[in-house]
């Protein structure tokens, strides 16, 4: 597979089990510093097995994320626009030789229905999610760019969704370009794994069984002018250490060919689904501890990009990896297209089932509980700072400051329009805690931007 040196991964692994505890205190030094670290010195932290120093990796990303991010959280739901897919990956619901899977592509009509149904209750952040083909007689990308403008029109009263990232199969430059003037927010595509023979064995047929075409699908993006890419590894298909090691090294040669690397990672562990044996049974399941070192050790080996964590994880793992470095959850997610409806049995086939049902309010009051900031701020993307921008800005800490005063600006908002008042009540002595505790943020700003929230003034950032 492109970009991926199978040999040299492995010699690492051979070898970081060897290290002793001196070598170990002084990775720990350097990311305690926020430095990004050697895929080498990953190596060796993913291969710690005493407890003692696996709790100081934890410490130490919890450490980094709250210098670097701060106490906020960002919430997002996926929407998924539709389950016809051409491909035949051995682990998903959506395979095109799952004959029982009831299959729909949600029209133009049903988005905008999907769309003000979250906005109802609150969100403002959507990642469209869909397999690879498109209803009868569209193209892909013009099926794709329909579904995004669609999504940003919807509104609620003063409410309309901010920001639209998009989960689709890999495209064209040109197609990216189509897709970028759209208007999205991130482009996502997992890897899914990054063992070469792995992916041959579980990508059978369809366009998807090229590795080389889907690895390289982010730098046709970043030359179609997306500097603001997700990518992610699917756990269970193959060694875990080697995985991590794997979205580490894409992530080098993202930052060798483009000055800058992802925004988000993202690390899906296989769920069942209906119609996929493989996902009930994965050749390389990861255990929790397992799952949590990857997460620390990537907060470490990377500390200035974004990890989400989706709902395929249970509410108690999804509270315990915040603390290891998780910056964005989704909540309240359906996976199947039509899903979000007060009847989900109406719904089409589900890709796969999910770890936490809980609603959005029930979300936002376990962040408030282990007091983390929801936050529904988009501001970054609608102010140009991505990619580059971003990450001049993420270094020196700047952009800390903005997050909490957009993430306390917009938890307002959202406690004033949508939330009970028990939610309420913690909401609002969260806010007040922070705002006199917050030293990096201008409070005379900030209390203005409460007085028009109060005033009935909306989507206002910095
Ligand atoms: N069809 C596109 C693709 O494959 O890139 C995009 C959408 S696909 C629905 C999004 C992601 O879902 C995949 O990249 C894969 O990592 C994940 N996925 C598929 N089956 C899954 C399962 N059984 N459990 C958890 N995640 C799964
Ligand atoms: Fe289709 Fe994506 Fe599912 Fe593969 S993972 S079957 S490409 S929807």
């Amino acid at each position: 597979m492109k970009y991926i040196n199978e040999e040299k991964i492995n010699n690492l692994l051979a070898d970081a089990s060897k290290v002793d505890c001196r070598k170990l205190d002084l990775i720990l030094a350097k990311a305690r510093s926020l430095q990004r670290l050697s895929l080498n010195e990953s190596a060796v932290l993913l291969s710690v097995n005493d407890p003692e120093y696996i709790q100081k990796i934890f410490n130490t990303a919890n450490f980094v994320k709250d210098t670097i991010y701060g106490r906020r959280v960002v919430l997002f739901a996926p929407l998924y626009i539709s389950n016809l897919c051409v491909n035949s990956c051995l682990y998903c619901g959506f395979k095109t030789d799952n004959i029982n899977l009831k299959r729909k592509a949600l029209a133009t009509s049903e988005i905008t229905q999907q769309i003000q149904w979250l906005l109802r209750r609150g969100h403002k952040r959507i990642l469209a999610v869909c397999g690879e083909a498109a209803p009868a007689g569209q193209s892909n990308i013009d099926y794709y760019i329909q579904a995004v403008k669609t999504i940003y029109a919807a509104v609620i009263g003063k409410h309309r969704i901010k920001r639209v990232n998009v989960n689709c199969a890999p495209l064209s430059v040109s197609d990216f370009k189509k897709l970028k003037a759209s208007g999205i927010g991130t482009f996502q595509i997992f890897q899914e794994t990054y063992h070469d023979q792995t992916y041959r064995q579980m990508h059978l047929s369809g366009p998807k069984s090229d590795p080389d075409n889907r690895i390289s699908a982010p730098d046709r993006a970043f030359a179609a002018g997306i500097d603001d890419i997700g990518i992610g590894a699917l756990y269970g298909l193959y060694d875990w250490r080697f995985e991590t090691l794997g979205l580490l090294s894409h992530i080098e040669h993202l930052e060798e060919e483009f000055k800058v690397g992802p925004h988000t990672i993202s690390v899906p562990r296989i769920e069942p689904a209906e119609g996929s044996e493989l996902s009930f049974n994965p050749p390389y399941r990861i255990s929790d501890e397992d799952f949590k070192k990857v997460v620390a050790v990537l907060r470490l080996s990377v500390p200035y990009t974004g990890i989400i964590m989706s709902t395929r994880e249970s509410a108690t793992m999804r509270d315990a990896l915040l603390n290891l470095g998780v910056s964005q959850v989704s909540a309240e997610s359906s996976t199947s297209p039509g899903g979000y409806s007060d009847n989900r049995e109406a719904s089409a086939g589900s890709q796969f089932s999910l770890g936490d049902n809980r609603t959005i309010e029930e979300v936002v009051a376990s962040l408030i509980a282990h007091d983390y900031i929801p936050s529904f701020c988009a501001a970054c993307y609608r102010m140009e700072r991505t990619g580059d921008a971003f990450m001049q800005l993420a270094k020196p800490g700047t952009i800390k400051g903005k997050c909490s005063m957009n993430a306390l600006v917009t938890l307002k908002e959202y406690l004033d329009d949508f939330a009970s008042a028990k939610v309420k009540a913690s909401g609002y002595k969260m806010i007040e805690r922070y705002f006199n505790q917050l030293d990096n943020v201008d409070q005379k700003m900030l209390k203005l931007f409460f007085n028009h929230v109060d005033a009935g003034i909306r989507d206002e950032y910095v």
